[in-house]
């Protein structure tokens, strides 16, 4: 018999070299979310209790465990999730966001890109053949999930990102030596602007295949339907499958790496560029003129 790591009862969840019972794996996953939340002498403390915490949610397993989480340990949090129109995908995870916030009495905030922004993807999608689909998504939410909670006097956005899409993330940006990136790509992004609002990574050091056995230990209801814009693109997932192959044969390396560029993170930290405001929405950009959402939208300055 296998036993657990921690209480030498039968071991039932095995994950890389260890082995827990159910109830020492909830201790092993929460303790994990509690020390990215107090920052470990690895950073500063994500969050306190007195502030106003929006959690994006979209519905999947990761977003849908740190809402629970943050809820659990008593954090000041309002879940937001932006209805992207993306047919069954959307329809879905908009139903076990309403579902959730029932169960949990939990009021949310939601928006609808066409309804309340006059956005419509597929005609920014037409108009942009040269840019990932990913990448237009993620820029147009992470500028609405800002502008919300700037809007709305939030003093934090949390966000389900985990292990693996910090290590992919930085993996790439080092293999491309994109500075950038790794500059931006950090757990905890302080306020740098009055129009910037800081964003938080709790989940930061838990890997998918943890999250998923809490989703499901927990019974936490999520989706597990893939973006149809994402199928079939080579996206973050092919550099996680590279990274999975190397941490199978190299044991936990995902860890190594990913909290060694953490404590390694002054290597990269250069000057920011200065922010000037975009000309028609007024939020901060590194741009010239107009932002990129507002380019993004085909906005043009002559609308002013
Ligand atoms: P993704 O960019 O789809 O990998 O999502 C990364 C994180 O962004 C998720 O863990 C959520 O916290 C947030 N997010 C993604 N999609 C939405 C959405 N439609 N509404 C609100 N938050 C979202
Ligand atoms: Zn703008």
């Amino acid at each position: 018999m296998a036993k657990c790591l921690r209480c030498k009862k039968e071991a039932s969840i095995f994950i890389d070299s260890l082995r827990f019972c159910d109830d020492c794996f909830k201790i092993y996953f929460e303790n994990s979310f509690l020390r990215a939340i107090n920052g470990e002498g690895l950073h500063k403390k994500m969050l306190t209790k007195d502030e106003k915490v929006l959690v994006a949610v979209s519905g999947g397993k990761d977003s849908m465990v740190l809402w629970y989480l943050l809820k659990k340990y008593e954090f000041n949090i309002t879940p937001l999730h932006i209805n992207l129109g993306y047919g069954e995908f959307s329809e879905e995870s908009l139903k076990v966001i309403n579902d959730f916030s029932k169960k949990t009495s939990s009021k949310l905030l939601l928006f609808d890109l066409k309804i309340d922004f006059d956005i419509d993807m597929k005609e920014i999608f037409s108009r942009n053949k040269n840019r990932e689909f990913c990448s237009i998504c993620g820029s147009i939410k992470r500028y609405l999930m800002n502008k919300i909670a700037y809007d709305y006097n939030f003093d934090a956005i949390a966000t389900g990102h985990n292990l693996d899409d910090g290590v992919a993330v930085v993996f790439k940006a080092l293999l491309n030596w994109d500075i950038d990136s790794l500059s931006r790509n950090y757990p905890i992004l302080e306020k740098t602007h009055e129009k910037l609002v800081k964003k938080v990574k709790p989940l930061y050091r838990l890997q998918d295949k943890e999250i998923k056995i809490y989703a499901d230990l927990m019974n936490i209801p999520h989706t597990d339907l893939i973006c149809p814009y994402k199928k079939g693109k080579v996206t973050l997932s092919k550099t996680k499958e590279v990274i999975e192959f190397i941490d199978k044969n190299y044991k936990g390396i995902k860890r190594t790496f990913y909290f060694g560029f953490l404590r390694n993170k002054n290597l990269f930290d250069f000057e920011k560029p200065d922010l000037k405001e975009c000309k028609i929405c007024g939020m901060p950009t590194t741009n010239e003129n107009l932002c990129n959402f507002c380019k993004l939208k085909g906005r043009k300055e002559i609308e002013v």
